[in-house]
């Protein structure tokens, strides 16, 4: 696993005179993100930064990376993150076993939730020159569907499925990454791009204020029954005025991010985490507009479909939560 105990015991030679300071070992976590101007990657700033307020104290100092739901799972069980972001369908299926396309290795029983985030609505944004009035009009134009690894990716591509459609109904199925998106819109080269994502985040304003693009909704039949038969899905609303371009409220389909580890990850370091989170719950609300309506109560039972990891519960119950 990740974690490095150092020891900093060390000697400092500062000129001719000689310092000797005992410096706690030193625990290194790094938790996977997304890309710079989505939600997750700001989530993990967040956790990093209350974590890192502790270090002297605990010992454990936080970084994060970008990447995306399912190859943040997919590198919790490799051992190359320790704790990650992902949207609850994806951390249902990484569990069960359920989509071998994202988690070729079967199901990852040993993955755990730790608490659940924000809403993601599955987003779509649209160049107001292209004629996309609703998801459905997708087909025959140019969509960015997202990077493999993306949560967003994975689960256009469920839906993709269930509407009978392939990558071919595209006259370009573009790959990439979330913070390349919103440029590749107004540049003209995508009619579309596909996020699935807190609001309001950085890449949407960044295309509504760039160039005259708007919301669509996604609500057709098709997607109301994946909504409707899924725990992990919900049918969301991003409301109307919150991005130029898209005065009234738009209707879609979502899911939650989450937090999640793996039964290797320590529990000491999870217990850590969680405490310097749900202890600053007012702080972390303001880190993104996305966070303030996050209710502790409902961050511990929401959306969460692998079992809750050892040391969580251990804080949780501490404060009497469960
Ligand atoms: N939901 C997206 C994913 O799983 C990331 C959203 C974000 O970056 O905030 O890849």
């Amino acid at each position: 696993m990740k974690f490095k105990k150092i020891g900093l015991l060390g000697a400092a030679v500062v000129g001719t005179f000689m310092a000797t300071s005992a410096v706690q070992a030193e625990t290194f976590v790094t938790i996977g993100t997304g890309g710079q101007t989505g939600v997750y990657y700001q989530v993990g700033g967040a956790i990093c930064r209350l974590v890192n307020k502790g270090t002297a104290k605990h010992g454990i100092k936080c970084t994060h990376t970008t990447g995306g739901s399912v190859g943040n799972i997919n590198g919790i069980r490799a051992g190359d993150l320790d704790m990650g972001v992902a949207q609850s369908d994806w951390q249902y299926h990484a569990y069960n076993g359920s989509a071998p396309d994202q988690f070729p290795d079967g199901a990852f029983k040993d993955l755990r939730a730790v608490f659940s985030v924000h809403p993601e609505p599955f987003t779509v944004v649209v160049r107001t020159d292209s004629g996309i009035k609703s998801f459905d009009d997708l087909k025959g134009k140019r969509v960015n569907v997202g990077n493999p690894g993306s949560g967003q990716r994975g689960t256009m591509e469920v839906v993709m499925k269930k509407m009978g459609w392939t990558m071919g109904d595209f006259t370009l199925a573009s790959e990439l990454k979330s913070s390349e998106q919103s440029a590749a819109l107004c540049d003209n080269k995508i009619d579309a791009m596909i996020f699935t994502v807190g609001h309001p985040n950085g890449s949407i304003q960044e295309a509504s204020t760039s160039c005259d693009s708007m919301l669509v909704n996604a609500d057709n039949d098709v997607i109301k029954k994946l909504a409707s038969d899924n725990d992990y899905y919900a049918m969301a609303t991003i409301p109307g005025g919150m991005y130029k371009g898209t005065d009234n409220d738009v209707t879609t389909f979502g899911v939650g991010a989450t937090f999640v580890a793996s039964t290797k990850t320590s529990a000491d370091v999870v217990y850590e985490i969680v405490k310097a989170v749900f202890e600053d719950m007012k702080r972390f609300r303001k880190m993104h507009p996305a966070f303030g309506n996050l209710d502790p109560a409902l961050m511990i039972k929401n959306n969460l479909s692998a079992p809750l990891h050892e040391g969580a519960v251990r804080y949780y119950k501490e404060k009497g939560m469960m």
